[in-house]
This record gives structure tokens, C-alpha cells and sequence, in this order.
């Protein structure tokens, strides 16, 4: 049995849709657990990019069923635009998409409520996507959601979705665009579309798990954005950590073998909340222009920092990794000098585990340590062998603060710039032996 978490270790964005397309191959199922279509996975195959807000990256691969597991938020609109586009580029969905019956929808007033609150928060906005996501988790825990399950009947799909736009709409008033009826019913066609991809999906999970078939459950976001781990309350909606699997799939913790986390090379995080290794000089504009660190839906850009060992260790303990991807290494190509933060100074002392309040967060200062820079190119490097003695330096000591193997090193956006670790537990998982 070998069925994977692929999880993000920082604030997300961490190359998570490279790795999975990579690892895809030896792969049954791909599901997703937890998020919407703000995720955007950037894969890029020759001289074609693809972005995916929603469905997993291994829908790229013939083999591959993905799954939308009832962990993540569907906006129906959304996802018939991306299965459209999908469609133009010759990538054919049908038969290879299941949505989970339990998953929930996001509806147009969702947009709304979120902006809206954005708005109030003023200065303490969250920085969310303004895609109606978090509103959609909010129903779904007040017990109020309407589900993918619902388009099965059309009568009832409409009358849920009418009367939560109702409902909506005796409190924001009716003037808000996103509550127009005619988006409503444009919703409700768009989302008939999806009727012939839902279904039990735990039930077709498990079935296939019993029938001997491999599984990679693909998480969106990091573990520092998670609902209950990260830095609320800068985080997602929703447990984008290695449990958060399980929930949102239906597929138990004793059926997981292993968990994967993607880790850069250095850090980045969108949005407001602590960023302990933050740099707001030319070294981080020079991280941000060279990793391309820009959201791939939202265009915004992303802070960037050091890397940082309290987030590293503290995303292996609550992940449970059995293996580290780390990613990016060739952006920190041309620095004479690369720093790693290894612990936090407190107005108490030091620490290195990651502050509960983002009062405390926001207060420590980085404890750091030099490396000496490569100032060579590592780019599509794909033997360990052929990285510079300083790189390779660089690496083993990650992981040694870490305290978890690096199986995987990414050395450009392209598969193929990619070192598989010999011996290591991606290779095995990768199907290139043990
Ligand atoms: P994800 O959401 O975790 O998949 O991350 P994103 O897709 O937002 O960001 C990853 C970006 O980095 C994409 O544009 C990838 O093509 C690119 N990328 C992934 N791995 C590497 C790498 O090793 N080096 C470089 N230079 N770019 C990479």
C-alpha cells in the first residue's frame, strides 16, 4: 500500500504542482483535499504552461483519476471555465473527473460576503483572493452550505441555492452586483455541466485502495496557513496539513503511508501576518525577480525571507514527513552569502517552536546562520552529484536542522530539473527503486 500526502511546509507556493505532476506517473488517484480555485498550481511542460486552480495537477498525466475530494469548496462557474480550458489544450477530463457528492459549493453571494468583510477589517484584512471561499467553509461549518451532491437534483439545488442567496441577501441588501439573480441563474446552468463527475468519491477512494490502487492526496496552501496550525489568523479556511487528508477525503490515517512535504529553498509568504526572515532590501527583490514570486492566479506579489528551520521542524512534526522536495534551489544561485534562521530571539530568550499568538510571532527576531553562496548555476542540475560543494553544503545542512531526508531537489521549473535522491523515499515512491 502506497498512499501519499503531498503537503506544503511554509505559506504555500512552494512548487507543490511540479511534484505532483512528477510523482503522478506511479499514481492511480490524485485528489485534492481542502481549498478552492485560488490554489493555482503552475505547471509547466515544454513550451506549455498550465494553471490549475482546482483540479490536481495529475490530470496532465492520461493515467491519472483525479478527485475533488468533499474537503474542498467548488465553484461550479469556476471549474466548468478551467475544464473548458483544460479542453483547449487538448488535456480531456471526462471519465477522469470525480467530484465529491459531499463537497461544497461556492456561490456568487460568497464573493460578496467576503469582500465586504475584507473591507470592514480595514487594515487588519487577511489579504484573502476575494473567491467566496471562505464565506463557503463558514456555511458549511454553520451548517448551512449547499453541496456538490445537491446538482444530482435540480429542483433542490435550486431551491438551496435561491434561498441561501436570499438569506444573503437580508443581510447585505440586494444592491450588491454578486447577489443579481441573473448570476444565480447562470451559476445553475453552469453548474448542471458538472452533474455526470459527482459521486461518493470516499466510497471510490477506499474501493480503490482495497483493490490494490496507489493514491497521492495533494494539499493546497502550507502548513503555516492551515486553519488550526498556521498563523491564524493569516491562515486559509480550511486544514491544508497532512490530517486535513483524511477529513477531506474520506480515506482514514491508517490507509496513508507517508507524507511529502514541499519546502523552498528560502521562503515567501502572500499577504499580511509574521514573517519572522522577511528581507525588505534587495536581496528579497532579488529572491522575488529570480523565484518569479508573483501568485499565479492573483498576479499579487510575495513577500519574501530566509529560510527558516522553527517553520521547517514544526511543519515535519505536525505533517509527520517522512520526506522533504526541496524546491527552488536555483533561484539563490547568484548570492555571495545565504542565511538560515535557526531559532527565534523572544523578549524571554530564544525558542524554536512557532508562537501560538501572531502577537508573540510578530515580535521574535530570527536567530541566523551564513552559508557561503555557490555563485554558479545549479539550473536543471538532475544529478546530486553535479550540485557545487557549497550547494550541496547548503542542502545536507537543511536537512540536518530539519531532521528529515531531502528525497527530491528541484533545480528549475521544467520535470526534467529535477534531482531524485537515490535511495531516498521519493525515489521509491517515484517508482525508481528504492
Ligand atoms: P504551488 O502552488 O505550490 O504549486 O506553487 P506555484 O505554482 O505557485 O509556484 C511555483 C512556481 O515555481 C511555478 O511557477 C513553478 O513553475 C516554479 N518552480 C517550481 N519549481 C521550481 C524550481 O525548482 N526552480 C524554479 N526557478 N522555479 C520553480
Amino acid at each position: 500500500m502506497k498512499n501519499i500526502v503531498v503537503v506544503g511546509t511554509q505559506w504555500g507556493d512552494e512548487g507543490k504542482g511540479k511534484v505532483v505532476d512528477l510523482l503522478a506517473p506511479a499514481f492511480d488517484i490524485v485528489a485534492r483535499y481542502q481549498g478552492g480555485h485560488n490554489a493555482g498550481h503552475t505547471v509547466i511542460i515544454g513550451d506549455r504552461k498550465f494553471i490549475l486552480r482546482l483540479v490536481p495537477s495529475g490530470i496532465l498525466h492520461d493515467s491519472a483519476v483525479c478527485v475533488l475530494g468533499n474537503g474542498v469548496v467548488v465553484d461550479a462557474q469556476a471549474l466548468v471555465e478551467e475544464i473548458e480550458g483544460l479542453g483547449t489544450l487538448g488535456v480531456e477530463v471526462d471519465g477522469r473527473l470525480r467530484i465529491s457528492n459531499r463537497a461544497h459549493l461556492i456561490l456568487p453571494h460568497h464573493r460578496a460576503v467576503e469582500r465586504i468583510s475584507e473591507e470592514r477589517r480595514g487594515e487588519d484584512r487577511v489579504g484573502t483572493t476575494m473567491r467566496g471561499i471562505g464565506p463557503s467553509y463558514e456555511e458549511k461549518s454553520g451548517r448551512r452550505g449547499v453541496r456538490a451532491g445537491d446538482i444530482l437534483n435540480p429542483a433542490e439545488l435550486r431551491r438551496a441555492v435561491l434561498a441561501a442567496r436570499d438569506e444573503a441577501a437580508a443581510t447585505l441588501g440586494t444592491t450588491e452586483p454578486e447577489l443579481a439573480i441573473e448570476g444565480y441563474e447562470s451559476y445553475l446552468e453552469s453548474a448542471q455541466r458538472l452533474a455526470p463527475f459527482i459521486s461518493d468519491t470516499a466510497c471510490f477512494l477506499n474501493d480503490a485502495v482495497d483493490a490494490g490502487q496507489r493514491v497521492l492526496l495533494e494539499g493546497a496552501q502550507g502548513t503555516m496557513l492551515d486553519l488550526d496550525h498556521g498563523s491564524y489568523p493569516f491562515v486559509t479556511s480550511s486544514s491544508s496539513t497532512a490530517g486535513g487528508a483524511c477529513t477531506g477525503t474520506g480515506l482514514p490515517p491508517t490507509r496513508v503511508t507517508g507524507a511529502l512535504g514541499i519546502i523552498k529553498a528560502y521562503t515567501t509568504r502572500v499577504g499580511a501576518g509574521p514573517f519572522p526572515t522577511e528581507l525588505t532590501d534587495e536581496r528579497g527583490r532579488h529572491l522575488q525577480d529570480r523565484g518569479q514570486e508573483f501568485g499565479s492566479v492573483t498576479g499579487r506579489p510575495r513577500r519574501t525571507g530566509w529560510f527558516d528551520v522553527p517553520v521547517a521542524r514544526y511543519s515535519a512534526r505536525v505533517n509527520g514527513l517522512s520526506s522533504l522536495a526541496l524546491t527552488k534551489l536555483d533561484v539563490l544561485d547568484e548570492l555571495d552569502s545565504i542565511s538560515v534562521c535557526v531559532g527565534y530571539r523572544t523578549a524571554a530568550g530564544s525558542c524554536s517552536t512557532i508562537p501560538s499568538s501572531i502577537h508573540d510571532y510578530g515580535d521574535v527576531e530570527p536567530i541566523l546562520e551564513s552559508f557561503d553562496g555557490w555563485k554558479q548555476s545549479t539550473r536543471g542540475i538532475s544529478r546530486l552529484e553535479d550540485l557545487p560543494a557549497a550547494a550541496r553544503a547548503y542542502v545536507e545542512a537543511l536537512s540536518s536542522y530539519v531532521g528529515v531526508e531531502i528525497g527530491l531537489i528541484s533545480t528549475g521549473p521544467e520535470r526534467d530539473e529535477t534531482i531524485v535522491v537515490a535511495g531516498g523515499r521519493v525515489a521509491d515512491w517515484a517508482g525508481r527503486g528504492a
